[in-house]
């Protein structure tokens, strides 16, 4: 059995509205990741199947790796049809807000959103929601939205309705938000979800499979350098990791293929915090990830000194200016850090 982290009130008012709703939008963040695909693909496969008229709307383009999800075909890029996305976006009865807290996380859509009379329901697990959804289901504990999206559904008594393609986009979420189970994932419920999603027919190596194991030769060339080049703070706790443009060019980068990279450095043995710069190809700034374990805050310091956040083991920001002086910044940030950096515990 599941406890009950969605409050009743909120699952019997969103019942309502989706009992009386034909036209429902579902929208997800800019760069969607696997959460931000899977909870809007896993909504997305219930909602067709209650005979629901239903459109996945995100900012831009996604990785290779999430294609295969089913449902994946479907999804309108913002970015690419504009002015169809704002029609639909405009005629929702409903529209669902996946994975992100705040209107500015979904880019050039934010004003589309925020003007359509639909009613707005947000779904989410990031700290400090903005109030722009007249319903805010956002519950920080939870580790992915797929996980919410999952709880949703059957507090709303349709567990029998989720399809097997429906499950494997939620499994995808939930897998790919806590690395495969290894961090945020200590919640034994997480465990049950996967069992109940294990019997819609899920393979879940298989899921596994295609999302990590299907990247090009020149991705896994791109990892080695990149990794050649790393900066470790041994007196920190940290390491750097960086990618130009430039170096981009050099190894055919495709978007997603330094997915996971900032994950890496946190495999040397003593290292709690692993930032990964790099300069955007589709706007001149440095994309900042941060990611931690135990209780670093990475999201407080990205909040500081990169007008980031996100949560306390996986954070990012945006760094208007030159590489050289994103990582003087960085610099300057884990100087200020190093008491907690170098907290035993
Ligand atoms: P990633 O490193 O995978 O791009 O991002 C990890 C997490 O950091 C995301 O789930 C999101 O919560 C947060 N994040 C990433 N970039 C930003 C940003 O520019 N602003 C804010 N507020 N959060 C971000
Ligand atoms: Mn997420």
């Amino acid at each position: 059995m599941l406890t009950k982290v969605i409050e009743q009130a909120k699952i019997d008012h969103f019942t309502k509205w989706f009992e009386r709703a034909d036209k429902i939008v579902i929208v997800s963040h800019v760069s969607p990741d696997g959460d931000a695909i899977g909870s809007s693909l896993g909504l997305y496969h219930f909602l067709i199947s209650q005979d629901k008229i239903v459109n996945v709307i995100v900012p831009n383009a996604y990785p290779d790796f999430l294609k295969w999800m089913p449902g994946s075909k479907d999804i309108l890029l913002y970015d690419r049809y504009k002015e169809f996305a704002d029609k639909l976006i405009a005629e929702a009865d409903v529209i669902c807000c996946l994975d992100f807290n705040a209107l500015k996380r979904i880019d050039e859509m934010a004003d589309a959103i925020a003007a359509s009379p639909a009613r707005k329901v947000m779904i989410d697990h990031h700290l400090y929601p903005e109030d722009f959804c007249r319903i805010t289901m956002s519950y920080p504990g939870i580790s992915s939205t797929s996980e919410l999206v999952f709880r949703l559904i059957c507090r709303m008594g349709y567990f029998s309705d989720i399809s097997k393609e429906g499950a494997e986009c939620i499994y995808t979420g939930m897998m790919t938000d806590t690395g495969s189970f290894t961090y945020n994932s200590n919640n034994r419920e997480i465990y049950f979800i996967i069992s109940e999603l294990l019997s819609k027919g899920v393979d879940k190596d298989d899921i596994y499979r295609k999302v990590y194991n299907t990247y090009s030769e020149s991705r896994l060339r791109l990892m080695g350098y990149v990794l050649s080049n790393m900066n470790v703070y041994s007196e920190y706790n940290t390491a750097l990791i960086t990618l130009t443009r430039e170096e981009q060019g050099k190894f055919h980068y495709i978007k997603g293929d330094s997915e996971g990279f900032v994950n890496i450095p946190l495999s040397i043995k003593n290292v709690c915090f692993s930032c990964f710069l790099r300069e955007d190809t589709e706007k001149d700034m440095i994309k900042i990830s941060f990611r931690s374990v135990g209780t670093f805050p990475c999201n407080q310091l990205a909040a500081e000194f990169f007008s980031g956040g996100g949560h306390l083991n996986a954070s990012g920001g945006e760094f208007y200016g030159s590489l050289a002086e994103a990582s003087a910044l960085f610099e300057k940030a884990i100087e200020k850090y190093k008491p907690l950096l170098t907290a035993k515990g």
